[in-house]
């Protein structure tokens, strides 16, 4: 019998391996595809703190700002001393895993879970294994299996993910002359209730747009802005931008988009994913030393994760939603307020992509028509 299994092989789940590797516990790891990372569904953009927690070579770009271009055309540009970083994301989760082995997890490919049972001895996992059926157990297990995960369906089958926006992404051949600057485009031409990008990733590009029951529409009229993307490939998949009140259960954990440990305002999840790992090993750890692997002890992770990244999340949450109202008429009206030298100073010194409440605050105590806008978002007549 294994000490745990975790499944999925993405960031939460081999940072969370390795964690509980490094502790001495014997580990399986189970991921579905042939190959970790790929498809890769993901812009890569992350800070510095996660460059610190992994040892890896996937940087493909550093940039130091962003444009962020308003409706009506307009833009501002904003400077940032910390510089965020663009990763190629499939071989930044090669190193993650590579690290995970290198503790002594044994990672299985093409291995897909399609059963779980939880019991008073052990957790029962039964998986695909090149066709053939194949079961295992341990003590306790981890679900990292992503926005779709199986281990959620199966052992929290009352708990869903309430608020997801759906993403597309193309990854282009063609180098944007910027690469100092993430480009951010607000407003409906290209989104509902969320955003589009254009990240310059060194030789190659990442196009993308999400949002609320987003059309293809709003897709094309970005593919079409960028008018001979030279196309690499189009990928795309669910964000889950609220996470689950219970990640915790009899022998079971959730982290990362699994239990839709993600940051509301940007969607991105790999930094919150590996944090959430990190305390899902502390907690079940902790759960084996004191042989209790009921769900009342295993709520400890939930504390755990919430006191480093939970109250941001909150915060973060409650402005998307405020965010997701926001007209194109009241984004211009945003626009034209923010672009003293001042404010622009505010949001280099607070700015933080993985805190990103604190500009937003600082700023609007500064701004009080943003409150305004945001709050009681206006509309054109023609626009109605
Ligand atoms: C278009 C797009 C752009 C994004 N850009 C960014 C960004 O710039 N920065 C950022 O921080 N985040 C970004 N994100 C979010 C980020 O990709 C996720 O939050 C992150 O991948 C979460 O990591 P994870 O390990 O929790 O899940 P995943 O990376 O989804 O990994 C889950 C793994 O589980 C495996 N799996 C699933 N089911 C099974 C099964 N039944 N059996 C075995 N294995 C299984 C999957 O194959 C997968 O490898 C983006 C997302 C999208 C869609």
């Amino acid at each position: 019998m294994h000490d745990f299994i975790v499944v999925g092989g993405g960031p939460s789940g081999s940072y969370c391996s390795q964690h509980l590797a490094s502790k001495g516990f014997n580990v399986v790891q189970l991921e579905e595809h042939q190959s970790i990372g790929k498809p890769v569904e993901c812009t890569g953009l992350v800070s510095k703190r996660v460059v610190s927690m992994v040892k890896t070579e996937s940087i493909v770009n550093r940039v130091h700002g962003a444009n962020v271009f308003f409706p009506d055309g307009n833009h501002i540009q904003i400077g940032k001393e910390e510089e965020t970083i663009v990763l190629e994301r499939d071989r930044f989760d090669q190193d993650v895993a590579a690290m995970a082995i290198s503790r002594g997890v044994e990672l299985r490919l093409n291995a897909r879970v399609n059963d779980i049972k939880t019991s008073d001895e052990n957790v029962k996992v039964t998986f695909r294994d090149d066709g053939n059926l194949k079961e295992i157990r341990a003590h306790g297990i981890i679900g990292a299996d992503g926005a779709n995960s199986i281990t959620r369906k199966i052992l929290f089958p009352d708990q869903r993910l309430s608020r997801v926006v759906s993403a597309y992404q193309i990854d282009s051949a063609k180098k944007l002359d910027d690469q100092d600057n993430v480009n951010v485009y607000l407003g409906s031409q290209y989104s509902r209730g969320y955003f589009a990008w254009g990240t310059p990733a060194g030789d190659f590009s990442r196009l993308g747009t999400a949002g609320f029951g987003l059309s293809r529409e709003k897709f094309k009229n970005l593919y079409k802005k960028f008018l001979e993307p030279n196309k690499v490939s189009i990928t795309g998949g669910p964000i889950p931008i609220s996470f689950l009140k219970k990640p915790f259960g009899e022998r079971s954990l959730l982290v990362g988009d699994a239990a839709g440990i993600v940051k509301p305002l940007s969607g991105g999840g790999i930094y919150t994913g590996m944090v959430s790992g990190e305390k899902a090993a502390i907690a079940m750890e902790m759960a084996y030393e004191r042989e209790n692997f009921s769900g009342k002890f295993l709520s400890l992770y939930n504390r755990l994760w919430k006191r480093e990244i939970g109250r941001e999340l909150k915060r973060d949450y409650r402005i998307q939603k405020m965010y997701a109202k926001i007209t194109d008429y009241s984004f211009n009206s945003i626009g034209q307020s923010i672009t003293s030298e001042r404010i622009k100073r505010i949001i280099n010194t607070v700015g933080d992509i993985d805190y990103p409440s604190r500009v937003v605050f600082s700023i609007m105590l500064r701004r009080p028509s943003i409150i305004r806008n945001v709050l009681f978002p206006r509309k054109k007549i023609d626009e109605e």
